[in-house]
């Protein structure tokens, strides 16, 4: 059954999303590659294939031998390479707000019915291997300079939004309710907008993390990005023992953003608890240390999650400017300038694309 956000004709047409936002974010860039010392930018098709790589690690290391070239690596086609010459089906919706059309709810009411349920399909499986990256991704603009107005932003499949909603909603006592109205306020429009938002904040997450690594570029001329990118994230992401503390706080970003907790309220339903037991219980190893039980200082294990939040983000803001995955002393606290501070989070902050039919085989989401 074919169920949608968009209809074809309305690829194209142009967003209210932040330009003057995206036009500073593009003076500073600029700014810092001209003038810093050494460049601040990188190569989007190899970090790509270095994040297949690793995943091919993860899924196949125990199957075969690794390939002699990162060629032979299934699933080694870039998304940058999906998006410039797409395969037939892709298609990309910018979105301002997620908006559902008429009779929608009718529809996705059926499509709920035959929806499969979420698994975590063990090592190789989308859930497990990916974590909430296998439902949409964050393309960094430090890997697309000079052209990063091209593919910069959030990419999440709608494919992935529609299975997690259908999920919530087939578990959910919503389903029962029969007599609410068709109108724009009806709880099931609202799971839907939570799963969008579920992975929409996850990828905001990433987002504000590569921002508030520019504003030290910006004040200070050096790369700070890309070797964090190299030294910390890379060396984690696909190791088993829960140092990537991006993911795992991109993940408790979710549990704690205000505005599902909003939709939950209006939804009436413990959505959140839902979240966590079917989706974010159920990812690999980083995604799933959102509770942040690994990879942190001792002394913030057995705080209040909000701050324990709150330390662990600065903790990250630290390993990106030592560009160390355990940071040495004294860890500066960056508390006063924090990357999910209120300027940065909303969501028209950066470009946001709703992928149809991405194949499976290219790289990041699916
Ligand atoms: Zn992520």
């Amino acid at each position: 059954m074919t169920l949608s956000f968009w209809s074809p004709e309305s690829l194209g047409i142009p967003s209210r999303q932040n330009l003057i936002l995206w036009n500073d974010i593009e003076l500073a860039y600029n700014f810092v590659e001209a003038h810093a010392r050494y460049s601040i930018s990188g190569d989007l098709q190899g970090f790509l294939l270095e994040l297949v790589r690793k995943r091919w690690n993860l899924a196949c290391a125990d199957l075969y031998e690794p390939p002699p070239q990162i060629a032979q690596v299934p699933g080694s086609h870039s998304m940058l390479e999906a998006l410039s010459q797409p395969p037939s089906g892709l298609e990309l919706g910018r979105v301002d707000k997620l908006a559902l059309g008429k009779g929608f709810l009718n529809k996705f009411k059926a499509f709920a019915a035959s929806a499969a349920p979420i698994q975590a399909g063990g090592k190789t499986g989308k859930l497990y291997g990916y974590g909430t990256d296998g439902y949409g991704t964050y393309i960094p603009l430090h890997l697309l300079w000079p052209d990063f107005r091209k593919y910069w932003g959030i990419y999440i499949s709608e494919a992935g939004v529609l299975s997690l909603a259908a999920n919530l909603y087939n578990q959910l006592p919503i389903h029962q309710l029969s007599l609410l109205p068709q109108d724009g306020n009806h709880p099931v429009e609202k799971i839907i907008q939570i799963a969008y938002q579920v992975i929409l904040r996850h990828q905001l997450f990433h987002f504000k993390i590569e921002q508030w690594a520019l504003l030290f570029e910006l004040a200070t001329g050096q790369a700070y990005y890309l070797p964090y990118l190299e030294y910390v994230y890379l060396p984690t992401i696909y190791a088993t023992d829960d140092n990537n503390l991006e993911e795992a706080l991109a993940n408790l970003s979710v549990l704690l953003s205000k505005k599902i907790l909003k939709l939950e309220k209006e939804v009436d339903q413990n959505v959140k608890g839902l979240i966590e037991s079917i989706f974010l219980r159920q990812q690999g190893f980083n995604y799933r240390n959102y509770d942040l039980a690994k990879g942190v200082p001792p002394e913030v294990q057995h705080i209040n999650r909000e701050i324990r939040y709150r330390k662990v983000v600065n903790y990250l803001c630290n390993q990106i400017i030592q560009h160390e995955i355990r940071p040495r002393a004294p860890i500066v606290p960056y508390y006063l300038y924090p990357p999910n501070n209120n300027f940065l989070r909303a969501e028209n902050l950066c470009p946001i694309y709703l992928v149809r039919n991405l194949p499976n085989e290219v790289g990041v989401i699916a």
